[in-house]
């Protein structure tokens, strides 16, 4: 290993590279670190933070309407765009701050610059060349535009925290995360929101009441949500944009906003020169152990475009530091990952749909909850909950575990412990309830759907 500069060199300080860099060099190896842009990544600067951060704003619209039912009087308030987006990008400049401490304070090298492999042991960087032991690759996505006429006057996602001014008239054209998100996070700051799904129904892949029930949510909260709704072209208007749909309606926008999913981002890095083999969309292929096709280059994150979530990035960062730095010999478990979607209300899940555990189990046994919260009964909303389990019913293991409602994410996180450690629907009845709660309401259920 001597003979090279560094033990690991990491191309991309994001979440899953910045993770691996510290840990690895906390253990004493030799590390570089080469990010092109800002360190963070896409998670703190244009994804889960900065987007967490408008979700909290726009949370206040309705905290401020649900307030005068709880006996206070608020005047009309006024939303001011500027500010948010100035503390935004403080708070974003000062978590830069916080990385590159991280990595320095491990005694880490961080290069800035666009890094690109020349072999299994050579990166170059700004034109100064690089050799290391081991090479991770951890560059992550960018969002993806399809090509539709008026390509150009339309934004991704990267774009929405600094849009100038302010969109009143927003269209969302996607189905997934990153559509449902702004969607509802935009409508909350007082954007009148037009999202566009080309299929059936919003979150392909989740449990389909889910779907449904967010769906109906948005919608009764104010999002013009239209599903099987394709675009034909977005054009110039003298008031801004015009979408013109495939059905030949138009539709007046100051934004239009493409959600319609991300892809690897692989492009110059040199991974044909350096032997490494790529899948769909140019997706790094790695084994178990994040090795590619080139025993030295390994990959993890957004890159081997698997599961798009900063905690899987960092779990896998962990799991392959170590391997190559310690003595670890453990894989990543890919089941049962919580997940949440930062809608208004958000979504909270974990293990299988029913239709998946239908199709995996054989015979499950649901139970379902859809009910107005404590809050709402003074508040004035008709937001509803929505709660659900799925249970092999053979096993009475509980394989599925689905919430719509405030704070669903922050619930799920706690379940997911329980049902990674196998749980069944008779521990989840045999727990206390912390009362009164919403929570609650997933150890009380008794009566399975249809009994
Ligand atoms: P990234 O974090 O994308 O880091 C890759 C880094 O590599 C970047 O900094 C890039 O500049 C750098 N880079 C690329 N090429 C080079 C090169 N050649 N040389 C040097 N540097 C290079 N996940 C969640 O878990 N929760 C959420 O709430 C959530 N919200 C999201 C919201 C949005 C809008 C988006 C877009 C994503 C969101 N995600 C969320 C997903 C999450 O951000 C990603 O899964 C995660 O950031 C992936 O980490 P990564 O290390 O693979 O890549
Ligand atoms: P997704 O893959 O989740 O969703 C893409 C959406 O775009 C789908 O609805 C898809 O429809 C639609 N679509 C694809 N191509 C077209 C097209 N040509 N025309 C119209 N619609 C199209 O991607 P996102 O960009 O939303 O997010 C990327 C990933 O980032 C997520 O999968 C997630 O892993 C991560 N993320 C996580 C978040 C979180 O944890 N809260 C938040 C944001 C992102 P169809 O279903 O028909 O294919």
């Amino acid at each position: 290993m001597t003979s090279f500069d560094f033990d690991l060199f990491v191309i991309g300080g994001g979440s899953g590279g910045v993770r691996a860099a510290r840990m690895a060099a906390q253990r004493g190896a030799r590390v570089a670190v080469a990010e092109s842009g800002a360190l963070g990544g896409t998670c703190v600067n244009v994804g889960c933070i900065p987007k967490k951060l408008y979700s909290y704003a726009a949370h206040y619209a309705e905290a401020f309407e649900e307030a005068r039912g709880f006996g206070w009087n608020i005047s009309a308030p006024t939303f001011d765009w500027s500010r948010l987006k100035a503390n935004r990008a403080k708070e974003i400049s000062r978590l830069n701050g916080v990385y590159l401490n991280l990595l320095t304070g491990a005694a880490a090298k961080v290069i800035n610059g666009r890094a690109m492999l020349l072999d299994a042991h050579t990166v170059e960087v700004n034109g100064a060349r690089h050799t290391a032991a081991h090479i991770l690759v951890a560059t992550g996505g960018y969002p993806v535009v399809p090509e539709i006429e008026g390509r150009e006057l339309v934004v991704t996602s990267d774009d929405m925290f600094d849009l100038d001014p302010f969109p009143k008239r927003l269209v969302v054209v996607g189905g997934g995360y990153i559509a449902c998100e702004f969607a509802s996070i935009f409508h909350g700051l007082g954007a009148q929101v037009t999202q566009l799904v080309r299929a059936p129904q919003v979150l392909r892949g989740f449990d389909d009441e889910v779907r449904d029930f967010i769906a109906a949510e948005m919608r009764k909260a104010g999002v013009d949500l239209r599903t099987n709704a394709g675009v034909a072209a977005v054009r110039r208007s003298a008031a801004g944009l015009q979408v013109q749909l495939k059905d030949g309606q138009i539709l007046e926008a100051d934004t239009v906003l493409y959600a319609t999913g991300r892809a690897p981002n692989v492009a110059g890095l040199g991974l044909e020169a350096a032997g490494v083999a790529q899948g769909k969309d140019g997706a790094i292929v790695v084994d178990a152990h994040y090795q590619t096709s080139v025993p030295s280059i390994h990959a993890l994150g957004d890159v081997t475009a698997r599961v798009q979530l900063t905690p899987v990035a960092l779990g896998e960062a962990m799991v392959l530091v170590d391997r190559l730095f310690g003595n670890g010999q453990r894989a990543m478990g890919y089941d049962y990952i919580p997940t949440a979607v930062f809608t208004h209300p958000n979504i909270g899940t974990v293990g299988f749909s029913e239709t998946e555990a239908r199709e995996k189990f054989g015979e499950v046994t649901v139970f379902r909850s859809d009910f107005k919260p404590l809050k709402h009964t003074l508040s004035g909303s008709s937001e509803r909950t929505l709660m659900k389990l799925v249970v092999e019913t053979a096993s009475d293991r509980v394989v599925g575990l689905h919430m719509v409602g405030p704070d669903a994410g922050e619930i799920v996180q706690g379940f997911a412990v329980a049902m990674k450690a196998g749980a069944t629907k008779a521990v989840f009845d045999s727990t206390i309830g912390i009362h009164p709660t919403a929570a609650e309401e997933f150890v009380t259920m008794r009566t399975p759907v249809g009994a």
